[in-house]
């Protein structure tokens, strides 16, 4: 999934954040940022639709119809986005 950094504002994927298991915590994982290395602030979502820069306020699950565009069971995505294809 699409994510901004709430501190520094850099857009990366999930799979770029840096984690690290807890030390205070075994079932714990901390995911930090590339850029800044906050891990307190958290990230926004962003919509999960290529080019689209919006926060996503809104998730669904993938419909079958859809299945063949997105690889990902679940998507996050804007208003706009939400409503073209949740249906
Ligand atoms: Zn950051
Ligand atoms: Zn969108």
């Amino acid at each position: 999934m699409k994510l901004q950094c709430k501190l520094c504002g850099k857009n990366l994927h999930s799979n770029e954040m840096l984690s690290a298991p807890n030390p205070f915590d075994a079932d714990d994982i901390l995911q930090a940022c590339p850029d800044c290395k906050q891990i307190t602030d958290g990230f926004d979502h962003i919509c999960d639709i290529d080019g689209c820069k919006n926060f996503a306020g809104c998730g669904f699950p993938v419909p079958k119809k859809y299945k063949s565009l997105f690889p990902q069971d679940y998507l996050y995505t804007c208003h706009k986005h939400w409503k073209q294809y949740e249906k």
